[in-house]
């Protein structure tokens, strides 16, 4: 059987064989090892097979994850699930990242909420672009003004945008949702100094996510395993 530092392994084979065929720069991509609904035990072997970038979908088990593993102070902690307004607190108080900021009101929340004692909360901008009416995200129209007024938060720091694209669709449409996000994002990386970030490809778009400019991939069944719950 298959370790989670085997998976993590074959992981980053994959995605340097499909950095390689992109022509592109080794390093270029990140991955986000998508912990959710799993055990700390599972996290604490990956971070010591050197993973350090870790996601999670729900607030609260996020939280009790962080809390517990507090020791291992260079794990990076990304919340990627929708977030309740009255849900913003705790969230600024713990995560190193939110990429899945969809609407002002949650932006300005997590700016007031930010501590003073900790950096900036590094942001990512969510887009639906197929808008998809079971996805959060906002539609590519909405994209300029909510840049605007979120690199005008001084305790968020904008890094870029992330999207989660339909998997069961042709690939010609699957081309044309990673393109139209890859142009979106340079238009965004090219205004706004921080953003280094276009967080798409799971399991089963990766290589196609990585030709298309992708910088972070985020992946949870092929390292940790099926989940028992849905999600
Ligand atoms: C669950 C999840 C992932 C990882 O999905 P897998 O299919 O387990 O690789 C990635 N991104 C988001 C936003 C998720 O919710």
């Amino acid at each position: 059987m298959q370790t989670i530092a085997d998976r993590l392994i074959n992981a980053r084979q994959e995605i340097d064989n499909a950095i390689a065929s992109a022509n592109r720069n080794p390093h270029s991509v990140r991955l986000l090892a998508v912990s959710k609904t799993k055990p700390v035990s599972d996290i604490e072997l990956a971070y010591e097979a050197g993973q350090r970038l870790f996601g999670e979908n729900y607030i609260q088990e996020g939280v009790d994850k962080i809390q517990t593993l507090e020791h291992l102070s260079d794990i990076e902690w990304h919340m990627i699930g929708p977030i309740q307004s009255n849900k913003t607190k705790i969230v600024a108080e713990h995560f190193d990242w939110v990429q899945s900021i969809d609407r002002l009101k949650i932006a300005r929340r997590l700016n007031d909420q930010r501590p003073e004692g900790m950096p900036p909360l590094n942001v990512c901008i969510q887009l639906n672009i197929e808008q998809e009416t079971t996805k959060s995200g906002i539609i590519p129209g909405e994209l300029p003004a909510l840049v605007q007024e979120i690199i005008n938060l001084p305790r968020l720091c904008l890094r870029g945008l992330m999207a989660i694209p339909a998997a069961d669709v042709t690939p010609q449409a699957q081309h044309q949702t990673l393109a139209a996000l890859q142009s979106l994002y340079n238009d965004v990386a090219a205004q706004v100094d921080t953003v280094d970030t276009l967080s798409v490809g799971m399991s089963g778009d990766m290589c196609e996510a990585i030709a298309y400019g992708s910088t972070m991939v985020r992946i949870g069944t092929a390292i940790f395993g099926a989940r028992q719950q849905q999600n």
